[in-house]
């Protein structure tokens, strides 16, 4: 072979001998390799391009449609947009090497953009290049979520409320970090569906409406965890979707605590004296304000043991230190008759102190743990 000559197939040249790795697969016996240079580039074609492209870009959140479904591009504009999609719909032939190509967009009026493109590489040893100008036609819609959140769309309401009392805004706003957090986090691993229809404070908590179950299942977990309370949920039928298929609706219904960390309560079962609740996940745990003795509430009394509220941490006022009197018993002035006043001696109380927090409620004059440096 190394001595025979050959031939091009088409016009009966002569053609130089090929390397043998250049040589055409034996699996390929083509006549096609050993076409003359003159034949080949007769018939070679560098670039293959579309004479347009139309692509469907979501108008509110810049998704694109690909295939049969909408994908989050994470473009910035319509020009990315449209450079992405001439790269996925561009396509050079196989042979040519040290293929380099460069765009240059020409925004020809709101939604066409007409992408200049310039090709070069080398094949069969000779330099080649190509311009081909694609225009792409953006078509501006609604994808299907952003349809869903325009028309109010949700499948499950999480209902925030409280045993006894309405929820404070630090559980108000924690449930709506909360659900803006398990929706992000959902995006991020390409969740389309999951979005917060609307949250709406009410006389008696917060309504959180999202679009799936699971992320009503998610939030109000999330807030019992961190919170304590329960959740019940309960099943509305709404409509049937286009199989026959009945769907459902979720309600979520948290009901938080009576007492939050910081309350002070006085039991109604016993007279060791109030307590300042430090916990309400689980039992009721706290602190006495009359010794500092830990307390936690039996099992049967859960996080709502029979009490009433005297008030919390932040109703404290601080009153000074006349003198201590013993193991058991401090004097203060009272902070609103500036009396001289001898009132319980928890353990938390620094003997060093010139003033303490305290709390006057029915229940009278208490020290509160000292929590301003925290
Ligand atoms: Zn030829
Ligand atoms: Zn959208």
């Amino acid at each position: 072979m190394s001595e025979s000559r050959a031939f091009c197939p088409r016009c009966g040249d002569a053609v130089p001998e090929r390397s043998a790795s250049d040589a055409n697969s034996p699996l390929r016996p083509g006549a096609e390799v050993e076409l003359c240079d003159s034949c080949y580039f007769e018939d070679f074609d560098f670039v293959d391009a579309p004479n347009r492209i139309d692509v469907r870009v979501c108008a509110r959140c810049g998704a694109v449609y690909r295939g049969n479904r909408w994908v989050d591009v994470g473009a910035d504009d319509y020009t990315d947009i449209a450079i992405e999609e001439v790269s996925e719909a561009l396509g050079v032939h196989v042979d040519v090497e040290d293929v380099a190509w460069q765009i240059d967009p020409e925004q020809v009026d709101q939604n066409t953009i007409r992408m200049h493109c310039y090709f070069t590489g080398v094949v069969r040893g000779t330099p080649v290049d190509e311009q081909v100008t694609v225009p792409v036609k953006i078509a501006r819609q609604t994808c299907t979520r952003c349809g869903r959140i325009a028309g109010d769309y949700y499948a499950s309401i999480v209902q925030i409320r409280a045993e006894d009392r309405t929820p404070t805004t630090e559980e108000i706003e924690r449930a709506k970090a909360i659900a803006n957090a398990i929706v992000a986090d959902m995006e991020a691993t390409g969740d389309r569906n999951a979005f917060v229809t609307e949250t709406s404070e009410t006389d008696d908590g917060l309504n959180i409406r999202v679009s799936t179950n699971k992320i009503g299942k998610k939030i109000s977990n999330k807030m019992i965890e961190e919170f304590g309370g329960t959740v019940n949920d309960a099943e509305t039928l709404v409509t049937e979707d286009e199989d026959g298929n009945e769907v459902y609706r979720v309600t979520f219904a948290v009901r938080l605590p009576p007492y939050t960390p910081g309350d002070v309560i006085d039991l109604a079962a016993d007279d060791g004296g109030p307590v300042l609740v430090r916990s309400a996940r689980g039992n009721l745990k706290g602190v006495r304000v009359t010794t500092g003795e830990r307390y936690e509430a039996s099992y049967e009394e859960g996080n709502s043991p029979d009490a009433r509220r005297l008030g919390s941490l932040e109703d404290a006022d601080e009153a000074t230190v006349v003198t201590v009197e013993d193991d058991n018993a401090v004097q203060v002035l009272d902070p609103e008759t500036f009396q001289a006043t001898t009132v319980a001696r928890p353990d938390y109380f620094d003997a060093e102190a010139e003033t303490v927090p305290v709390l006057k409620s029915r229940a009278g004059l208490h020290i509160l743990p000292d929590e301003s440096d925290d």
